[in-house]
């Protein structure tokens, strides 16, 4: 028999407790953290989809890795185990630990940013465009024009614009490119994936102009599931195959390992040029620690070694993209504005459409966010103007293309249930969408202003009476 429904492949042997809320409680903390869901605590969230970095429950055998970790300062056997999987998958010479994705960006990106330097990408992650931008380079979206529509349906939506691209780099000049980055999966542009061939022409053009080519691989195990699924050629490789060939078209990588490599901390930077190897090398020692343990405990390298693998196991992989599907087409079926289709890690909600009568400079997604905290204690993040919005000379919002919420969901830990809460949740947010109102930011940081940012109803104590 062949069944519908896609049964999480593993059993629980051990639970942690949700702290339950009222929603008369929730409006105080939530005034409380200022409407930024950021500020919240995790007892005062019941779902949490903030994030689904470095919230993957590990398994028995990675707990296990956990106790047989091997501290040693220098030449950690567990190093070595870790260095063995990044290279088996990513074919790159030099391996560097880092303690998270953004120490190996500020690394990697200190290195080659700098001002006058200009770095290429489907959409850079805010924290990769922000340690860009702090080394004084700039950082160019170009992904393909499609990926900005958001009920569009198309295979790989991640993909860069090649022609522009190409054109980008002759404008610029090659020499003041620092590097051309992939995203994959595309975080910011929606969880969507990047095709085999978009990978191939980068690569070419990289090539032809002399140009770094690096991949940004937080996600890279759910790409592969979407190349086999829906790239032709690739229907008999493993997903790890796919993967690997993928590396193989590039310079080096970035990885937050807190993502695909279901663990709660660590990163790895990989390169094959020595030159650049060792220029970073010196930087790592100097910040982040020596080269064989780079800010991790050996524990977390033991882990990540271990996630590394278990990642691309064909039945976790299908259930971790069948059952975030499963949300999102739900939502969509319900009539709720989602982004199409759904990508690997996350449901992506169109705010400009669900709340159309909330204009852009009053921030929809966020209207959202502070919704679905309000209504069920759901944890979400905005990824619209709120995070990428711009002030102009007049100190008008240059906003975002899209207004999108994002439910990101963390690995192995949610059940059906507490998707069908979420599902439920989404009624009551499309009955009460009109007596919605906007949000304004208070007060604001320079970088990254969604960590931190102070937010005020519009209207306050309008809706949430
Ligand atoms: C999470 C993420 C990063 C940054 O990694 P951290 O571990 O959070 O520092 C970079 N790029 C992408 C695409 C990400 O998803």
């Amino acid at each position: 028999m062949k069944h519908k429904v896609i049964i999480e492949p593993f059993k629980i042997k051990m639970v942690e407790p949700i702290s339950m809320s009222s929603e008369k409680e929730r409006i105080k903390y939530l005034k409380q953290a200022n409407y930024n869901t950021f500020l919240l605590k995790s007892d005062e969230v019941i779902i949490d989809f903030l994030t689904d970095s470095g919230t993957s429950a590990m398994s028995a055998e990675q707990w296990g890795g956990v106790m047989i970790g091997d501290e040693s300062y220098a030449g950690s056997r567990s190093w070595l185990k870790m260095e063995a999987a990044v290279k088996n998958l990513t074919g790159h010479k030099y391996i560097l630990p880092t303690h998270q994705g953004r120490a190996a960006e500020r690394i990697i990106y200190g290195y080659l940013g700098g001002n006058g330097k200009t770095f290429i990408s489907n959409t850079h992650f805010d924290t990769t465009r922000a340690n860009i931008e702090f080394s004084g380079a700039e950082a160019l979206d170009i992904a393909i024009p499609e990926s900005n529509d958001p009920a569009l349906i198309h295979p790989f939506k991640g993909n860069i614009d090649v022609e522009r691209l190409d054109k980008l780099i002759k404008e610029k000049g090659a020499e003041n490119i620092g590097a051309v980055i992939l995203t994959v999966t595309n975080n910011s542009g929606g969880g969507q994936p990047v095709s085999m061939k978009n990978t191939r022409d980068v690569s070419a053009i990289c090539k032809k102009h002399n140009v770094l080519f690096l991949l940004d691989c937080c996600r890279v195990a759910e790409n592969a599931y979407f190349i086999k699924d829906r790239e032709e050629g690739f229907e008999n490789k493993t997903y790890e195959e796919i993967a690997q060939e993928m590396f193989s078209y590039t310079d080096g990588s970035a990885m937050s390992a807190k993502k695909d490599a279901l663990v709660n901390m660590g990163g790895f930077l990989s390169l094959r040029d020595k030159k650049i190897a060792d220029a970073c090398t010196n930087l790592l020692i100097i910040t982040e620690g020596f080269a064989t343990y780079g800010g991790l405990s050996g524990r977390d390298m033991e882990a990540l070694a271990i996630g590394l693998k278990e990642v691309f196991d064909p039945s976790y992989l299908e259930y971790r993209i069948k059952s975030t599907a499963y949300l999102g087409n739900k939502l969509h079926e319900m009539g709720v504005p989602v982004m199409m289709p759904i990508g690997g890690h996350a449901v992506y909600i169109d705010a400009k459409k669900l709340y159309s009568h909330i204009p852009v400079n009053q921030y929809p997604g966020q209207a959202l966010v502070c919704e679905l905290y309000l209504k069920a204690g759901i944890r979400t993040v905005e990824i619209g103007s709120v995070m990428f919005g711009k002030y102009d000379k007049n100190g008008e919002l240059i906003p975002a293309p899209m207004e999108l919420v994002r439910l990101a969901i963390p690995r192995r830990v949610y059940t059906q249930s507490h998707i069908e809460y979420v599902i439920e949740t989404f009624e009551e947010i499309l009955k009460t969408k009109d007596q919605t109102v906007g949000i304004k930011i208070v007060e604001e940081p320079e970088f990254l202003r969604h960590f931190t940012a102070k937010f005020d109803k519009v209207q306050s104590e309008s809706v949430i009476a």
